[in-house]
């Protein structure tokens, strides 16, 4: 069993520093942390390779990541907490990359393992960009199903794993065939601590840093000229409000009301 884990480096402050040329977010590494999501993903992983060694099975586990040199410190963190090894994707050419142009890339690097992968885990969104649209892409690229926004591991039975899964009119349980993508849920699990073996450990294993060459990516597809959507302009919304009291019974209430929204209309 082959576990990839997708893991994105976000800022750890909700002070999202924007380049006003690209429009695009400023990563310099500074505070950058694992997107929570990705932290209960790992878990998620490391969960099945647990019970797979229970069982005898072998299973490993690589975390994967698009991003700054600097996110190698934080695969490196994932390999202390039980992963077995990280491969991260940093080159100028993946930089301003939308969803589609992230998803290409880690579907390049997913391509480049030299194990397919059986099991493909992400965050069910990255804190950051919030678009939670890498997941389902990413099943649709490899071609595969995918399970999104699971709450819970029930467990794996051969090659088919029990989820359950959050819908909008509750919670499902869902059996899927691996190969498959899934997205969790930042709740669904909680990342363990790394051990002093494990930090001691991680540090002599290398992560492979490949650019969008070494994983045969098309330039024509990767960061921001390969990408088909780009933001225009992002600003902070000005707050500008004002409370009104509106008295009297309902019926004066009501007709105050309607006057304030038509006089806010004009
Ligand atoms: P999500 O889909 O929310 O992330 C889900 C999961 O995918 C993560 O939990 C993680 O497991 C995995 N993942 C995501 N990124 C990576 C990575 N780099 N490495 C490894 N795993 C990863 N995108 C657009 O398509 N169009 C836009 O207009 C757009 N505008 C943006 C504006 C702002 C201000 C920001 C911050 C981002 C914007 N993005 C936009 C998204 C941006 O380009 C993304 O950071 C990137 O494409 C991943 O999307 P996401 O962060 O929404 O990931």
């Amino acid at each position: 069993m082959h576990i990839v884990v997708c893991v994105k480096a976000v800022p750890s402050t909700t002070e999202v520093k924007m380049d006003p040329k690209t429009n695009t977010i400023v990563r310099d590494g500074r505070q950058a942390v694992v997107n929570p999501f990705d932290a209960t993903g790992l878990e998620i992983a490391l969960h099945i390779k647990d019970e797979c060694a229970a069982a005898g099975d072998p299973c490993r586990v690589t975390v994967l990541s698009m991003g700054i040199p600097d996110t190698e410190r934080l695969l490196r963190d994932c390999i202390a907490r039980g992963a077995d090894d990280g491969l991260l994707l940093s080159d100028r050419a993946f930089a301003g990359a939308d969803t589609l142009a992230t998803t290409y890339a880690l579907s390049r690097g997913i391509a480049c393992m030299d194990e397919p992968a059986d099991l493909v885990v992400c965050g069910k969104m990255a804190v950051d960009g919030d678009t939670a649209q890498i997941g389902p892409e990413l099943a649709g690229a490899l071609d595969v199903p995918c399970v999104v926004d699971v709450q819970r591991l029930h467990g794996i039975v051969g090659s088919t794993l029990a989820l359950e899964r959050a819908t909008d009119a509750g919670r499902e349980l869902v059996e899927v065939d691996l190969p498959a993508v899934i997205t969790v849920a930042k709740d669904a699990a909680q990342l363990r601590m790394p051990s002093i073996a494990g930090v001691l450990a991680a540090e002599g294993v290398p992560i492979a840093v490949k650019t969008a060459a070494d994983v045969d990516a098309d330039p024509a597809r990767t960061g921001l000229s390969g990408s088909p959507t780009q933001v225009v302009r992002s600003f902070v919304p000005e707050r500008a409000s004002e409370a009104v009291c509106v008295t009297g019974d309902a019926a004066e209430q009501a007709a105050a009301l309607v006057e304030l929204i038509e006089e806010a209309c004009r």
